[in-house]
């Protein structure tokens, strides 16, 4: 299993001017290797390499390994250009559209990002710090912080290329780590989440997980994007973007954060983890026009997928169910109906009495029918 690990950069003023010149420099090279693909027509890495390699590495003082993944960064954007072309997602033949991304060299910006193997870039785990490559020369020890967690997978498990990239005033490496296939240990019951709003997750032993400090950051966010979008000019619309950037990495670390409890309390309890199948979860979440805007379906995607590695990084059993009526369904006796929830808080079964926070309840119908779902699949 891959996945990648994003490390802030904490370069000094000098090395922050060094990695500006260098990720300008290679994008540079990259937009005219770009426009020398676009208007011969050559987009094959081996043609290209032949047409533009040394001219690259004098013009804009790369060395050998940069000016190789700049051409491979072209080449790789240009399939996908292609690729998407082919699949129609660019219009039809003979569109505007597809007019328009047929008619232009692909352009690279100064901040994009840039991929550094371990000839440019090596990693120095206890003194918290990088050594890169840059056009001024190498940049020994520039500094980064990760989290305990982060650090743990780096030194473990981080293979190949990490990419270099600036945003909002920042420096980041995003690297990437090969995880080892962790066996699954046969589940001793099942941990049910249910997803939701006002309580991001809740399980089936009735420990939620808040969603009021991510909803209160939305709510602030939502009112700053109404003045901003009122405003309407270049400044307003930069600040919006970067708005939206803060928000979506508040959500995420939020969803780490709930996604680590969870798997770490299967792990001690030697249960599996049962989701829901989140197919349609904009169907099936209904609620009030004010309370809709805060859904974010992406959201809710992403802490499965967060929950789902790292249950596989410890070998915890994850099984997707169905969550049809496993809110009206009694997770004591089976009996569905509407009337077992009188409010959107409260379940009360109207045939055998039981009483359970509502969404507790379906956490517990998600656990059962996880079982279900392992028993059948473990069968044979
Ligand atoms: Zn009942």
């Amino acid at each position: 299993m891959k996945l990648v690990v994003r490390v802030k950069l904490l370069p000094t003023p000098e090395q922050a001017a060094a990695l500006e010149a260098t990720l300008r420099a290679v994008n540079d090279a990259a937009t005219w290797v770009s426009t020398l693909a676009h208007n011969q027509r050559v987009f094959r890495n081996y043609d290209l390499r032949r047409h533009a390699y040394g001219q690259i590495k004098d013009n804009y003082g790369l060395a050998a390994q940069a000016a190789q993944h700049v051409i491979k960064k072209v080449t790789d954007a240009y399939a996908t250009l292609h690729a998407n072309l082919r699949n129609g997602q660019a219009g039809k033949p003979g569109s505007a559209r597809r007019e328009r991304a047929l008619a232009k060299p692909i352009v690279f910006r100064p901040g994009a990002a840039q991929p550094f193997d371990d000839r440019c870039l090596s990693w120095q785990m206890d003194a918290r710090t990088v050594s890169i490559w840059t056009t001024w020369g190498r940049m020994k020890s520039v500094a980064f912080t990760a989290s305990a967690d982060q650090l743990t997978t780096l030194a473990a498990y981080r293979k190949g290329e990490s990419d270099l990239v600036y945003r909002d005033g920042m420096w980041f490496l995003i690297a990437t780590c090969d995880l080892l296939d962790v066996p699954v240990i046969d589940p001793d019951g099942f941990l049910g989440v249910d997803l939701g709003i006002a309580n991001i997750a809740i399980t089936g032993d009735g420990v939620r997980h808040s969603g009021k400090a991510l909803n209160a950051v939305r709510h602030r966010h939502r009112e700053l994007r109404r003045r901003l979008q009122r405003k309407n000019t270049k400044s307003a619309k930069r600040l919006l973007k970067k708005r939206r950037r803060k928000e979506a990495r508040f959500a995420a670390d939020t969803n780490h954060t709930i996604a680590k409890r969870i798997v770490t309390e299967a792990t001690r309890t030697g249960q599996g983890i049962a989701l829901e199948d989140l197919q349609g979860i904009r169907d099936r979440v209904r609620l009030r026009k004010p309370q809709r805007v805060t859904l974010h379906s992406w959201s809710f995607h992403q802490l499965g997928r967060f929950i789902a590695y790292k249950a596989a990084r410890a070998g915890v059993a994850v099984v997707y169910v169905d969550p049809a009526y496993t809110s009206q369904g009694c997770s004591a006796c089976g009996h569905v109906d509407k009337k077992n929830r009188p409010d959107q808080e409260t379940f009360l079964c109207t045939s055998c009495g039981f009483a359970e926070h509502a969404d507790v309840n379906a956490a517990r119908n998600i656990a059962a029918r996880g079982v279900t779902s392992w028993a059948v699949s473990h069968a044979a």
